[in-house]
């Protein structure tokens, strides 16, 4: 009897200390949430404002910037560029 008393309080004692370990676990996952929202900051930096091209007036992830004979900065899209460069306008 005094044997099974023991190994009851041993099962008791390791239940307790897994319980503790799974409590610990369960604890930590809560501290990186507020590390993942970086991603979702540079996330927004990816979303960049598509423009409108000066000739064309299309809007375009990706214009090409070139400096007027007014010196009025003026951003063309891919098919507008050589366009520019035939005006000899000075490229940013
Ligand atoms: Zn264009």
């Amino acid at each position: 009897m005094e044997f099974a008393r023991l190994y009851l309080v041993l099962i008791i004692l390791i239940v307790l200390a897994v319980g503790c370990i799974l409590v610990m676990k369960f604890q930590k996952p809560r501290k990186p949430t507020n590390v993942l929202k970086f991603p979702k900051r540079s996330g927004k930096s990816r979303q960049i404002p598509k423009q409108a091209c000066s000739y064309c007036k299309k809007k375009a992830p990706a214009l090409s910037f070139y400096s007027d004979q007014g010196n009025k900065v003026i951003g063309v899209c891919r098919e507008c560029k050589p366009q520019a460069e035939r005006l000899g306008l000075l490229r940013l």
